[in-house]
C-alpha cells in the first residue's frame, strides 16, 4: 500500500526525500513554498535538479504538492482573488518544475456573496489551473469540513465541478477523512463506512479519488470543524480506520497523513500504527 505523510522542504526541496524515507513513507506530500505567506523564494536549479533526479529513482510515487494556506480560489474580493490566483498558478508552475503529478487545492470560501457566485469563481480558477497545467499535472479538489461559506464540504459540489470539467486526467479528488467526518460523513465503523462509500459512489465516484488524507478528528461528526487528531484516538477512532484500511477500494489509493506531531506520536508512529490495523 502507498502510505506517507506531509514532509517539510525546509532548507532545500529535495531534502523531502530523506525525510520521507526516515518516516517510513513510500509516497509523500509537500508544499512547494512557505505555506503561511504570499511570498515565495525562488527555487534554485540545483535543488530542482536534485529533486527531479530523486523522483526518477521511483522509491516514492506518486508525490503530491499542496497549495499554500492563504489562497482563496473562490474569493469574491477582487484583490484577494488576484493574489490567490497568482499564487495558485505559481505553485502549479513550481510543482511542474519538480515533476510532481498531483496538486491538491483546499476549498474556497464565498464570504460576502452567494454560493453560486463562489462556486463559479472556484470553477473558473480550476479551469485556469488546468490550462496552466497543460496536461502535466492534475488538480485534486479536497473536501472540506463544511465550515461557514465553504464550497467543498458537500461532495455534491465537488461532483458538479468534476462534471463541468469533464476531464478525468486533469481533475480529481483528495478525500480527507477528518474533513469528511466534520462535514457529516460517518466513518466510525464498517457499517458507517459502507454508507459513506455509497454517498461517494453517487457523487464524486471512488475512482476519482487520487489520494486519501488520513486524519482522525478531534471534533465530532457534523461539527463542521477541521481539527486533526492522531490516528485511532479521535472521534473516528480505531474501528473506523481499521474498516478503512482494510477496504479493498481504499487500499489501492495512496494515503497521506497530516496528523499532529507531539510527545504522544510523530508521523512515523502514526504511519506505523495505521499499518498495524491492516489485516494480513
Ligand atoms: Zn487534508
Ligand atoms: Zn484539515
Amino acid at each position: 500500500m502507498k502510505i506517507g505523510c506531509h514532509v517539510s522542504i525546509a532548507g532545500s526541496v529535495d531534502l523531502a526525500f530523506e525525510r520521507a524515507k526516515n518516516l517510513g513513507c513510500n509516497t509523500f506530500q509537500i508544499f512547494t513554498k512557505n505555506p503561511r505567506g504570499w511570498k515565495a523564494r525562488e527555487l534554485v536549479s540545483e535543488e530542482k535538479n536534485s529533486f527531479n533526479k530523486k523522483i526518477l529513482k521511483g522509491d516514492f510515487s506518486p508525490i503530491f504538492s499542496h497549495i499554500s494556506y492563504l489562497p482563496n480560489l473562490a474569493s469574491l474580493d477582487p484583490e484577494i482573488y488576484k493574489k490567490s490566483l497568482d499564487s495558485f498558478i505559481l505553485e502549479i508552475q513550481r510543482s511542474i518544475s519538480l515533476s510532481i503529478p498531483y496538486f491538491i487545492i483546499h476549498s474556497g470560501s464565498y464570504k460576502g456573496g452567494t454560493i453560486e457566485e463562489g462556486f463559479n469563481k472556484y470553477l473558473s480558477s480550476i479551469l485556469k489551473g488546468i490550462e496552466e497545467g497543460k496536461g502535466k499535472i492534475a488538480i485534486l479538489i479536497e473536501n472540506s469540513a463544511g465550515g461557514k461559506n465553504s464550497i467543498t464540504g458537500d461532495l455534491e459540489n465537488i461532483a458538479k465541478i468534476l462534471n463541468e470539467v469533464n476531464d478525468k486526467k486533469s481533475v480529481g479528488v483528495c478525500f480527507d477523512t477528518c474533513h469528511a467526518f466534520g462535514a457529516g460523513y460517518d466513518l466510525r465503523n464498517e457499517k458507517a463506512l459502507k454508507s459513506t462509500l455509497e454517498k461517494i459512489e453517487s457523487t464524486i465516484g471512488i475512482e476519482n479519488i487520487a489520494v486519501v488524507h488520513a486524519n482522525d478528528s478531534k471534533a465530532e461528526l457534523k461539527s463542521n470543524r477541521d481539527f486533526h487528531e492522531h490516528i485511532g484516538i479521535g472521534e473516528i477512532g480505531e474501528l473506523g480506520f481499521k474498516a478503512m484500511i482494510n477496504n479493498s477500494n481504499l487500499q489501492i489509493i495512496p494515503w497521506i497523513l497530516e496528523t499532529p506531531v507531539n510527545d504522544f506520536r510523530g508521523d512515523k508512529e502514526n504511519i506505523h500504527y495505521l499499518l498495524s490495523l491492516m489485516e494480513k
